[in-house]
């Protein structure tokens, strides 16, 4: 048996909704590799999932979706790692292939997707079984806890900056500055545009600053210059709305979160001129591979806050109440 934080009941983080388990050990099927999880970041969604805000697929749910750990089985026929390679695991589990989207290089679309942490077992617990297809090797320049919000702050970050079509160059706003926004951040000084960061922490303002922000402000005040793209990492619809005043024509807001309260209504005439309210949904391996490219080239300060896999309930609290400095990862070495 191994030990585990089940979600039996959604309910507010106020109420340690994750409760410590035993379950069986996962069998590893052909195709799989199984993973001892040294870490596993906490991610946003992870609160929207034990507090209900996603309709979950069945409880009890294993959630924690930024899996770093070694290779210790391989199943029938999995050749691709070796046992005690380091790999990281994602949000994106398994797609299907068959289906439209995915023969259209849009698995992170795929109608019969399986998502880790939701449909299937994810990483607050000891060992997970995956697919071999569908886990990433991690660069060498990081370390477990460092690698681990690569895995979907990094990656589904990532994604945002291309669904909003940010060229190199351009004026990019980031509205809200967690773990996806401090990584994407550092992708776009690569990419040498001109980053504007939005946030109500002067903590947040400030690391922005030191990653190479050119200007930071709150949501609401206006930039000194129109931007090109902005891309929402915060759940606030009203922050959309506001994103698309400091656009100019044929400016692009893309919401990176998988939940956001409403958008307001908005006069028509801060859509017009082309300007265009996109959304990012999951991501795909491709995605995966060519951040962690990214990451491999160019080392990505990962700023994070450890903490022990029993303090996870604590961890989501904070997460909600936006406590934490930057990306929170649990460690079994801690
Ligand atoms: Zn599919
Ligand atoms: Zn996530």
């Amino acid at each position: 048996m191994i030990e585990a934080w089940l979600l039996h009941k959604p309910q507010s983080v106020e109420y340690q909704p994750l409760v410590r388990s035993s379950i069986p050990e996962p069998d590893c099927g052909p195709g799989q590799i199984r993973v001892t999880i040294s870490a596993c970041g906490v991610c946003h969604t992870d609160v929207h999932i034990v507090e209900g805000d996603l309709v979950l697929p069945g409880l009890p749910v294993l959630p924690g979706h930024q899996i770093v750990g070694r290779v210790t089985e391989l199943g029938p026929g999995s050749d691709r790692f070796h046992l005690s390679d380091r790999v990281g695991i994602a949000w994106l589990n398994w797609s299907c292939q068959q289906c439209e989207a995915c023969q259209n290089g849009r698995e992170n679309l795929c109608s019969s997707a399986l998502f880790t942490g939701f449909h299937v077992p994810g990483g607050f617990t000891e060992q997970i079984v995956i697919h071999q297809d569908y886990a990433y090797a991690i660069p060498d320049q990081y370390d477990d806890v460092q690698a681990a919000p690569l895995l979907c702050a990094g990656i589904v970050g990532f994604r945002a900056l291309r669904v909003a079509g940010v060229r190199p160059g351009e004026r990019v706003g980031l509205y809200g500055f967690g773990a996806s926004a401090h990584l994407a951040l550092q992708i776009l000084e690569h990419w040498q545009c001109e980053t504007y960061v939005f946030s109500r922490s002067e903590q947040h303002r400030r690391l922005a600053r030191e990653l190479g922000a050119f200007w930071t402000g709150q949501a609401g005040e206006r930039p000194p210059r129109q931007l090109h793209r902005a891309v929402i990492y915060a759940p606030a619809g009203w922050i959309m709305v506001e994103a698309l005043k400091d656009c100019g024509p044929g400016g692009v807001v893309t919401s990176g979160g998988i939940h956001m309260s409403d958008i307001p209504q908005f006069p028509y005439a801060l859509l017009w001129e082309e300007r265009c309210l996109n959304s990012v949904a999951n991501a795909t391996r491709q995605d995966g591979h060519d951040f962690l490219e990214i990451a491999s080239q160019k080392k990505l300060h990962t700023e994070i806050e450890v903490f022990r896999f029993d303090q996870v309930n604590q961890v989501l609290k904070m997460l909600k109440n936006s406590t934490l400095k930057a990306a929170a990862v649990l460690s079994r070495s801690c």
